[in-house]
């Protein structure tokens, strides 16, 4: 498969990049909607200004509906590594998943194979980290739950897109044990240095969007010993990616 099988359709919900700004960040989505029609004709409705740089199909077709060159309207009011305005600086890509209102399920292979496709297209092209492939989820931790628990984050990793190491093989036996005040102060720096933004805001949703990434089995939002083992885990991946 190549990008030139990508197929176009143009939405309006889309502006100007800032002069100064560069493609330095890959923000991926699930569409939340109940087909990917819908979800497509939405994203290209002017009343809805919202849209997104790429859409992929569960048969794993592709759609562009805004050049790269522009600003999609995929991130909303959003915060990585203390940045705000992301749209700016972003590549966003949704994912066709009927999502947690309408049956969330699993993505189906063929999907994931093109998901895996442009994303290597997309940071062979532009200076994208690894640190700053993130779920929406992520950057929007208490407004937004995609692309959720089920998406593959460790194959994409795999394939060298984002970051996501395997977890230690002891890490069940301290699920649900409590940890103490130091752990909680370090877990806490662990998660502003992968790029959670936690000032000021509520805690356990941003705690739970990284358990719904990095420690897919229970995303409650609790910081227990198992999720503070995992953050100090994540960090030094991102630590040796930087
Ligand atoms: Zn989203």
């Amino acid at each position: 498969m190549t990008l030139t099988t990508v197929r176009e359709r143009s939405s309006p919900n889309h502006q100007r990049r800032s002069g100064s700004a560069r493609i330095d960040m890959l923000v991926l989505h699930y569409t939340g909607m109940k087909t990917a029609g819908e979800a497509i004709e939405r994203l290209c409705d002017p009343a809805a200004r919202v849209s997104a740089h790429y859409v992929i199909e569960e048969n794993g077709a592709i759609w562009r509906l805004v050049p790269e060159s522009l600003q999609a309207f995929h991130a909303g009011r959003s915060c990585w590594t203390g940045g705000s305005d992301l749209n700016d600086v972003s590549i966003g890509i949704e994912i066709v998943n009927p999502g947690h209102e309408w049956g969330y399920r699993l993505f189906p292979e063929t999907q994931m194979a093109a998901v895996e496709h442009l994303c290597r297209d997309l940071i062979a092209r532009h200076p994208i980290p690894p640190h700053r492939i993130v779920g929406h989820s992520d950057i929007a931790p208490d407004r937004k739950s995609d692309p959720g628990e089920l998406f593959d984050w460790s194959r994409l990793a795999r394939a060298d897109i984002g970051i996501w190491p395997p977890p230690a093989a002891d890490l069940p036996q301290r699920r649900g044990r409590g940890i103490g005040v130091i752990e909680r102060a370090a877990a806490l720096a662990d998660l502003a240095v992968i790029g959670y933004c936690v000032t000021g805001g509520d805690e356990t949703v941003v705690v739970a969007a990284f358990q719904r990434r990095f420690r897919p089995q229970r995303w409650d939002g609790r910081l227990d010993a198992e999720t503070a083992q995992r953050l100090a885990e994540v960090r030094a991946a991102y630590d040796r990616a930087r």
